[in-house]
């Protein structure tokens, strides 16, 4: 199994706690800044992004359509 790189390894979902195993199913909701380091992404199941109040819905309906855009691309 080839693993892109720690950030990659493990996506958690900021809605429902659960692994998103399938990248096609995860959406990045934020960027958290760390302290020191570049930070991390924070995500959520596709079908829990809603339940994420983190950024503007709009923003995230757009954000959606994009990515889905490029996972339909691959
Ligand atoms: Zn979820």
């Amino acid at each position: 199994m080839t693993r892109l790189g720690p950030e990659a390894s493990l996506r958690i979902c900021r809605a429902c706690d659960e692994e998103i195993t399938d990248p096609a199913d995860g959406v990045i909701v934020m960027h958290e800044t760390g302290n020191s380091g570049p930070g991390w992404d924070v995500w959520a199941h596709r079908e829990h992004a809603d339940d994420v109040e983190l950024i503007d819905p709009d923003l995230l309906r757009i954000m959606t359509r994009i990515w889905v855009a490029q996972a339909a691309a691959r």
